[in-house]
């Protein structure tokens, strides 16, 4: 029999108009270095190209790359017709900073967020509030709310921006629990919990963490619904083309890589191979989870663009970007399934 050829999808070339396609949005982190910045700058440039619609700027431990988050946020609203996204995290700040923090970011024209409590710092052993800060994300979606509220409620054309343009908060979640105390059906249960609270803080919509099992992010859908956590749980996806990487992502997320991909990426005989092996294994689980409902997928690019946009290709949400040669291992005609003959 030959190889199921994945239906073709509705994708990011049919225009942002296309009815009803899943959603197709990137993960960056601020460059380190001016070389690191003029690299960063042509991933966006290719990332851009395939239209999606928004990507988000991550923001370091300790608010440590405010200043570097607020400068590609800007650049990506100044030079892009992208919609970026800017994180902020609860650490290391009082309250009173992190108003003076999402002020700066509402004064450069930002208008979405995704709100994030924050990891505590290396070699602390568990999470404790900055003095005069907050403990949770849901409190940094509800001051979110509160700055915007007294900003329109400031003059009547800063009430017209803000009707016209409504500030959208994304916050965070785990399809394989957050890591900390306890059995993994109390952390599911805690983890519930708390996106509930985020939703009733006034969270748009949520992302999700890392996963490699598409049962999982399933199971997350089906167990959120059921408590009454109707926003949008978009699913954060990885390309799993570099072992390296993948186990560095295993220990800042603790998140296990699944052994057996490990295995089969390591016995790759070369470059081509393990990005073929790898990517397949991606598109499998975005292509698994986007049958089963999800609204779309976030793909976490590591700032490098070839095989963020190979797993979008893959999945036939985007054709090749159009200064770019289609990806040969990406082509979804050339990808046998994961088990076919
Ligand atoms: P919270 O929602 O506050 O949850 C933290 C813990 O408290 C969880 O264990 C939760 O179960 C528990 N909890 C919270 N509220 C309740 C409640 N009401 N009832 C019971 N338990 C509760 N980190 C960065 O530093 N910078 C980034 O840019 C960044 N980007 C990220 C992007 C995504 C998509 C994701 C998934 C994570 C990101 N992180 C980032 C990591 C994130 O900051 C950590 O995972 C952090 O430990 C948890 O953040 P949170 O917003 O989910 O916290």
């Amino acid at each position: 029999m030959p190889p199921a050829v994945p239906a073709r999808r509705p994708g990011l070339t049919h225009g942002p108009a296309a009815i009803d396609r899943p959603t197709v949005s990137f993960e960056l982190f601020p460059p380190r270095t001016p070389e690191a910045t003029a690299q960063l700058w042509t991933t966006v440039q290719r990332l851009a190209a395939v239209r999606p619609d928004f990507i988000s700027v991550t923001y370091g431990a300790s608010g440590s790359t405010r200043a570097t988050t607020r400068e590609l946020v800007r650049r990506l609203l100044a030079e892009t017709s992208v919609l970026p996204i800017a994180h902020l995290t609860c650490v290391g700040a009082t309250r009173s900073e992190l108003v003076t923090v999402i002020e700066e970011f509402l004064d450069e024209g930002v208008r979405t967020f995704l709100a994030l409590r924050g990891d505590p710092p290396v070699g602390a052993a568990d999470w404790r509030p900055h003095p005069g800060g907050l403990s949770r994300a849901s409190e940094l979606v509800e001051l979110l709310r509160e700055v915007e509220a007294a900003r329109c409620g400031s003059s009547a054309s800063q009430a017209l921006r803000g009707a016209a343009h409504k500030l959208s908060v994304a916050v965070a979640a785990f399809p394989t629990g957050h890591p900390g105390p306890g059995s993994p059906a109390e952390r599911r249960g805690r983890d519930l919990q708390a996106l509930l609270a985020k939703q009733r803080a006034g969270a748009d919509f949520a992302i999700t963490q890392v996963f490699f099992d598409p049962a999982t992010y399933t199971d997350l859908l089906r167990d959120a619904r059921a408590l009454g956590i109707t926003i949008p749980i978009l699913a954060g996806v990885i390309p799993t083309t570099d072992p390296g990487r993948l186990l560095r992502v295993e220990e800042l997320t603790g998140v296990p890589v699944p052994a057996d991909l490990l295995a089969r990426l390591l016995a790759a005989d070369d470059e081509d191979e393990r990005r073929r092996v790898g990517l397949r294994a991606s598109i499998d689980v975005a292509n698994a989870v986007l049958d089963a409902g999800a609204p779309g997928l976030h793909v976490y690019t590591f700032n490098r663009h070839r095989d963020a946009l190979a797993l979008v290709e893959g999945t036939g949400l985007c054709d090749a970007a159009p200064d770019g040669p289609s990806d040969p291992i990406a082509r979804p005609h050339d990808l046998e399934p994961q088990g076919a003959p």
